[in-house]
Parts: structure tokens; sequence; C-alpha cells
């Protein structure tokens, strides 16, 4: 039974709740922010017999909404009086749900059901906004997995261009194929999914590791040598093989540090100064210090420039390929 009471109307109708003690009842008031909407319910749930089981508060632009769930402990009408009138002083909109102990779960519920159930967040990012289109395809994917969603969260600052979902993930779901397809959503989409179990750990963390190239810098420091060394195209065609699977890393780099023999490593002093960083590198290694993470950058390129990527960004640890320097300043890896 639900029965919706808009502040406006309640003076002038009877509305009638056949009340029992120990009856659940989920009160909503929504109404405009900057008003006192938490407040008053909590006043009106304080005055009268009640207990209070859960509550949930949104703001959503100039609206705010708060959901207290009770259990009544009398027949005693005055608390939705109360409410009532406190819904007419802040021109809010107050809807109650009443719950009966028998009440059965709704059909739509039923592939759906609570138990067996493990916890994940999901965290979606795309920094030109995130998109109806894109939204609906993950909302249908959720749906079509049996994955409920239990809190959705605007995380950026303006535009909706990150957001965090709390999901509940029916526990014998393949994650293996889900994270397959999640993938080809991503790719689709342009758009960032990262799945992790909602857990303890995940609030925990203190290690942030870094990719470097066109991660924490624009290019491929190995493109930008081999620019200089006059081999920009063969090398570009053996990082292209390696990225398509084709040759393992180690063979790949072995093969593209020997097109580079010859090249003095001061090139390496010259590419410093041309290394873009990305947009938000230098914040967000310096707010995750500030809270006390432990930073480092990983690199398949070479030592001194990560070592430079280290210092600019103030990171605590830099790792990457040796350099050797011939005596006649030819590239060489160790
Ligand atoms: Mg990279």
């Amino acid at each position: 039974m639900s029965t919706t009471l808009q502040s406006n109307l309640v003076t002038s109708q009877n509305i009638w709740l056949h009340l029992l003690p120990q009856q659940k009842i989920l009160v909503s008031l929504t109404g405009p922010h900057g008003t006192d909407i938490i407040g008053c319910v909590l006043d009106c749930m304080a005055k009268n017999d009640c207990e209070i089981e859960d509550f949930m508060l949104s703001r959503l632009h100039h609206n705010v909404t708060f959901g207290v769930l009770i259990t009544l402990k009398s027949d005693n009408a005055n608390l939705f009086r109360d409410l009532a009138e406190a819904a007419k002083k802040w021109d809010g909109n107050l809807t109650f749900n009443v719950h009966n102990q028998q009440d059965i779960l709704p059909k739509s519920l039923e592939d759906a059901p609570y138990k067996n159930r493990i916890k994940y967040t999901a965290t979606v990012l795309n920094q030109n906004g995130l998109t109806p289109k894109f939204l609906d395809e993950w909302t249908k994917l959720l749906l079509q997995e049996k994955i409920s969603v239990e809190k959705m969260q605007k995380l950026s600052e303006g535009k909706l261009i990150c957001a965090d979902y709390k999901l509940s993930v029916p526990s014998e779901t393949d994650l293996e194929r889900l994270r397959q397809e999640l993938f080809q959503l991503s790719i689709n989409h342009r758009t960032d999914v990262a799945l992790q179990p909602f857990n303890v750990f995940r609030k925990h963390k203190r290690l942030v590791v870094f990719d470097m190239d066109s991660t924490l810098i624009q290019q491929e420091v190995i493109d930008e040598i081999a620019r200089m060394a006059g081999v920009v195209n063969e090398v570009a065609a053996i990082t292209e093989a390696a990225m398509n699977g084709e040759i393992d890393f180690q063979e790949s780099l072995r093969r593209r540090v020997s097109l580079l023999k010859g090249t003095s490593v001061d090139v390496l002093q010259s590419i410093k100064k041309k290394l873009i960083f990305t947009e938000g590198a230098h914040l967000l290694c310096k707010a995750l210090k500030k809270v006390g993470f432990k930073l480092a950058v990983i690199s398949g390129g070479f030592i001194p420039l990560a070592n430079y990527v280290k210092n600019e960004l103030g990171l605590d640890y830099a790792f990457a390929n040796q350099v050797r320097y011939f005596k006649f300043n030819l590239f060489s890896i160790t």
C-alpha cells in the first residue's frame, strides 16, 4: 500500500491509514535544498513512538530527499499528522509506503534475490562526459547479468564524467566473462569501467603504481628516441606488433633497441625537455601524496627518463630498464 501526501492537499483531504503496532513504514520527504527536511522528519520521529531502522539522504541539484524506514510502536497516527504539517511548512512532497510483514517480493525482484550475492563497486569514467547511450547500455548489461544497483553516486565536480556504483552481484556470476563484456562496453563507448570487490581492502590501499608511457606522459619514449635516430617507422611497426600480441615484450624491446644502435644516449636529455605530462597528473600525484599514498612508476622504457618523471611528480619509486653505456655511447639494455 502506498499513499502520497502533497503538502498543499493535506488540509483539504482526509487520508485514512489503517495502522498497526510493529508495522513497517517507509517515509520519504522531498523538498527544496536549504530547508530543514532532515531535522523536521527526525523531530516528528522523536516526538512519536517509533523505531528508526534505516535512513538515506540524497540531494540532486536543488532537491533533497530524506527517506526513513520506521517500525511503529503503537497505532497512534499523530506521527503522520506531524509529518504532513512539516511537509506543508517546507513545501515538500511526503510519501508513505506501508509494508506488511507478509509482503511478498515483487515479481520484478524474483530474478534478483538478495541472497548469495557479493558486493562489488564499479567506477565509470569518460573525461568528455558519461553519455546517456553508455549509461543505458551499461545499465542493460547489469540487468542482463541480474546484478542489482544498490547505490549510484556522481564523483566528479560539475559535469557528469565519473560515477561510482555499488553493485550486488550473484555469487555464481562468471567474472571472467563479465570482465570481457565490460571490456567490450568500455571500448565501444571509450569509457573506463573498473570493477572491484567492495571490501575493506578497497578503502585501505596505500600504494599506487603508474605506467609511464601514454599514461603519466603523453608520448611513448622509445618512439621519441626513434624519431631522433631516424627510425621512427621501423620502431613503431615493432611496437604495434607487440601490442597486437604477435611478438612478446622482451623480444620487441630487443628488436627496437637494436634499431637504435649507434644513437647517443645524450638524446635522453633532449627528450626530457619534450615530455608532455598528462593533464591532471601533477595534481593527482600531489593529492595522493597528501593523503599518504606511496607512489611508483614502472616503465618498459629507460631508467633516466623514469627517474625524471619520478622527480617531476614527486613519486617514491621508479623502475625501468637500465641503459648500458658502451664506450661509443651506443644503446644497449640490461
Ligand atoms: Mg603505456
